[in-house]
């Protein structure tokens, strides 16, 4: 750290990413990252002719993703925001909306606390219930900002649309923020509440379902208001957020819905099939409907398992955080990928380690 840094700056917490191994040995099931390549539409529009094209800017407006985006939710484009990657968007939202302080679980997505911190917010932490779901009386009329994520992280859990409806209608002056970053592997998506509840932004992304993790590509949707405090954020800090190639990508990601749809499918029976076994093997599982599982063992402790794997050349998350100290999550990958680390797994167990 530098003398001149600012003071309450150079204290922030910063949010610790999972390892990106750099020699690439690893089986990676520890950062959520789509197992299948992007559709190969994304692949041909990445072309010569693009890379050209790079002297130029990009649209700071993203007109066409935008237009994208909107018919696939069946909303219009004003509704629409794009971020670099979905934390850009959690980000300016906290930034616009949580003045009045903001309200979260105390199992969720890291990031929000290291945004809370960075703009100095006043956070309530409302524990989640001891089967890991949420209470949704912790949120009604709150009188806060309000970030929940479903499913959420890393639990895989979702919420239900009428308690998020009572959250809405009981904090009518504060925006509620649902992250869907998982909601494509099975879960109920809010979005068209946004079209009767001017406060609920849904945030979503393109680093998970659409294999585009690296592009850094995620958006928002909300009433044209909250999109236009959005956009001032963007407009004051970096009107060009989303460079000529991610757009690209992503707009060709957004033309092949049923190339993501086939091998959602396919993702979907590998973790059913892998969270059965796990479950066989003694493990408690929760019933996650995202990209990962979410899995303790009552013979060896998180940290441990998480050690023993990645020995095997097996890469998962453990956190080591109350609560969830003994559990690891479990990125789903191919069908191959997880019977490696099914049998892996079943050695740890029988050899203690
Ligand atoms: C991965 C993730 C994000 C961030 O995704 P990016 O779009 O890659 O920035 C946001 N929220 C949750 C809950 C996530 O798991």
């Amino acid at each position: 750290m530098s003398r001149f840094i600012n003071s309450r700056l150079g204290q922030l917490e910063e949010y610790v990413p999972g390892e990106q191994p750099r020699d690439m040995q690893y089986i990676k099931l520890n950062t959520n990252e789509f197992p299948y390549p992007p559709a190969p539409a994304v692949l041909e529009r990445i072309n010569t002719d693009e890379v050209a094209a790079l002297r130029l800017y990009s649209d700071p407006t993203v007109r066409t993703l935008r237009e994208k985006i909107a018919a696939h939710y069946q909303t219009s484009p004003e509704n629409v925001f794009v971020g670099n990657g979905s934390d850009e968007v959690l980000n300016f939202a906290f930034l616009v909306f949580g003045t009045d302080g903001v309200r979260f679980a105390d199992i969720t997505y890291g990031f929000y606390p290291v945004f809370a911190a960075l703009y100095d917010l006043p956070v309530a932490i409302a524990p989640l219930r001891q089967d890991f779901t949420v209470d949704p009386a912790d949120y009604i009329g709150c009188g806060q900002m309000v970030v929940l994520a479903s499913p959420n992280a890393p639990t895989g859990l979702c919420l239900q649309k009428a308690d998020v409806i009572k959250i809405l209608e009981s904090n009518p002056d504060h925006v509620v923020v649902i992250d869907e970053a998982y909601v494509d592997f099975g879960a109920e998506s809010m979005v068209d509440l946004t079209k009767t509840h001017e406060n609920l932004l849904v945030v979503s992304t393109f680093s998970k379902s659409r294999a585009l993790a690296g592009a850094r590509v995620g958006f928002g949707i909300g009433d044209a208001a909250l999109i236009r405090d959005l956009n001032r954020i963007k407009n004051t800090t970096n009107p060009y957020n989303i460079n000529r190639l991610s757009m690209a990508a992503a707009e060709a990601a957004m033309d092949s819905q049923s190339y993501y749809d086939e091998k959602i499918r396919e993702l979907k029976s590998t973790r059913e099939h892998t969270k059965e076994s796990l479950r066989e093997m003694g493990f408690f599982v929760t019933d996650s409907l995202a990209n990962f599982l979410f899995a303790a063992h009552e013979t060896i402790g998180g940290q441990a398992l998480y050690e023993a794997l990645k020995n095997r050349g097996i890469l998962v998350r453990h956190f080591s955080a109350p609560r969830i100290d003994g559990f690891v999550r479990i990125t789903i990958g191919t069908p191959q990928q997880m019977e490696i680390l099914l049998r892996q797994i079943k050695e740890i167990l029988e050899n203690g380690g």
